[in-house]
């Protein structure tokens, strides 16, 4: 029952703990698994801005090309001037990219614009662009940081090219604007959630638009930030998630380093926001998990509830039976004492001698009986009182069990105030000796008695033993000849012993 108790508590355990280990399990690989999906969806999502940005450019740059050559190739007189004006003007209609088309001399003067009406002494000498294309003869294309467009008034990125005298000379600038707008427009469209964002910065980590826009962004740089100092330094493209220092979100970002032009595309998705399927699906399974342990658990406890029940019962059950045996015990001692002496009672005397008759019988071995009676009893409860009678006998019965030392021996109240020894495997010789060492013992305690001849109680002894000259007989027969050898001590003048002579066929002693 207590291995069955253990059994259901481990079991119970173990499944408990399987199920728990099991659904963290479940939990930590569906998480892996979210995050990839997430990683892949903003990569992919990064590098087609990448290449929607790249082809912004390349569009910008191949107009900024042919307006170039043919600058270089027909000079900026009026007459051209007005042609160009009308390309560019046909060309800005088919990209609508284009804010503004700018062409500048080498001072930094406006030539031409699309926009506004050229005004004296406008110059841009001090734009980035043209300090580079002035003190640099590389004829690539030169992307700007994103500036307020003195002519539209509109967030732009300019984009440019050198132009060259014949002899190589500086001559020039032409410049392109793309607004901020034509990427935020596509930006808007796309899904990143309350915390993601989306951002084009140069290669440097100078930021050039970033959705959601907010002015002040514009220009921040960011090359402190992992992904332009550690990460974009190992790989040209890949997956980060860190902790913004700057507003302390959680976010997943990817990044995509353009080849062909300095600018870097960033996808950012806020962690949490992102994984809120992944924890909705999480907290549903630990309700239902919590709600199957708990289930279990009870169970379990019930199970063993009702075995440590039956513990109590077996154990309770065990109790009573042993409280039973004990009673019965005490019951069988009581059944066989006689109250009054303490001695062995009538009943279990003959019960005694019958089976210890028979042992004697089969072994032929010899045993012995010794009836004892108080002497002049009667006047003695005349005399002191029937209370003081008892007592008596209680004391003759104590010193009786004194004398009577061997284990297999035994007296009991044979009837009133007559006592019985029984003493098996004891010839007459050894009996004798037991019933003087009474009698002794008896006058020895001198228990006073007026009304006796010897002034003190005491006891006649009838002693018989049954032996190889009486095989024939049975225990009737030995108690009757151990009477009436009483008897005789009784009329030769009591307080003394006389022992059974051997009977002779039809004659009594
Ligand atoms: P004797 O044996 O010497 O011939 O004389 P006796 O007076 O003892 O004779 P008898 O055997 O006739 O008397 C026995 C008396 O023992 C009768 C009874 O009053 C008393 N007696 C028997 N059983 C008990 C007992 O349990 N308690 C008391 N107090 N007296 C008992
Ligand atoms: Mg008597
Ligand atoms: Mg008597």
């Amino acid at each position: 029952m207590i291995r069955d108790l253990r059994l259901a508590t481990l079991l119970t355990a173990l499944v408990c703990i399987s199920m728990v280990l099991m659904t963290a399990w479940q939990i930590w690989t569906s998480r892996q698994s979210t995050l990839g999906d997430i990683q892949t969806d903003t990569l992919n999502l990064t590098n087609a801005l990448n290449t929607y940005t790249e082809g912004t450019f390349k569009q910008s740059e191949l107009v900024l090309l042919g307006l170039t050559e043919r600058i270089e190739r027909d000079g900026t007189g009026p007459q051209q001037l007005e042609r160009l004006s009308a390309l560019v003007a046909q060309e800005m209609q088919a990209l609508s990219q284009l804010n503004s088309v700018v062409l500048y001399d080498a001072e930094g003067d406006w030539t031409f614009s699309t926009n506004a009406p050229m005004s004296s002494g406008s110059n841009n000498a001090d734009r980035a662009f043209f300090k580079h294309h002035r003190d640099n003869p590389d004829r690539g294309l030169f992307i700007g940081p994103a500036i307020l467009s003195r002519a539209t008034g509109v967030w732009v990125i300019s984009v440019s090219r050198r132009i060259d005298h014949p002899d190589g000379s500086f001559a020039g600038v032409i410049a392109a604007t793309i607004s901020l707008e034509h990427f935020l427009k596509l930006y808007r469209t796309i899904h990143v959630g309350q915390f993601g964002a989306i951002s084009l910065t140069t290669s440097e980590g100078r930021l050039l638009v970033r959705y959601p826009f907010k002015e002040e962004d514009i220009g921040l740089d960011l090359s402190p930030a992992p992904i332009f100092s550690e990460h974009l330094r190992k790989a040209s493209s890949g997956s980060v998630d860190f902790v913004s220092k700057v507003d302390g979100i959680h976010r997943i970002y990817a990044f995509k380093r353009s080849d062909q032009y300095p600018f870097v595309t960033t996808v950012a998705v806020g962690q949490r926001e992102a994984m809120q399927a992944w924890w909705n699906q999480t907290e549903q399974s630990v309700a239902v998990v919590a709600v199957l342990l708990g289930l279990l658990i009870a169970l379990g406890r019930r199970l063993i509830s009702h075995i440590n029940r039956r513990i109590g019962a077996e154990k309770k059950l065990r109790s009573t039976q042993t409280e039973l045996i004990e009673l019965n015990h005490t019951l069988e001692i009581l059944a066989s004492e006689d109250k009054l002496t303490g001695l062995a009672n009538r009943r279990h005397f003959d019960k005694f001698l019958d089976v210890e008759f028979k042992r004697a019988k089969r072994l032929g071995s010899p045993l012995s009986l010794i009836l004892i009676d108080v002497d002049f009893f009667k006047r003695y409860n005349d005399h002191y009182g029937h209370l003081a009678g008892d007592e008596c006998l209680r004391i003759i019965s104590q010193t009786i069990k004194q004398c009577v030392r061997r284990p297999g021996d035994m007296a009991a109240r044979y009837g009133g105030e007559e006592i019985i020894v029984v003493m098996p495997n004891t010839n007459e010789a050894g009996a004798r000796s037991v019933g003087e060492a009474i009698l002794l013992g008896i006058t020895d305690e001198r228990v006073a008695h007026v009304t006796s001849p010897f002034g003190i109680v005491t006891v006649s002894l009838g002693v018989a033993t049954y032996g190889s000259y009486d095989d024939d007989s049975d225990e009737q027969a030995l108690i009757e000849r151990t009477d009436r050898a009483l008897y005789s001590a009784k009329s030769q003048g009591r307080n003394r012993l006389n022992v059974a002579v051997e009977q002779v066929q039809g004659e009594h002693i």
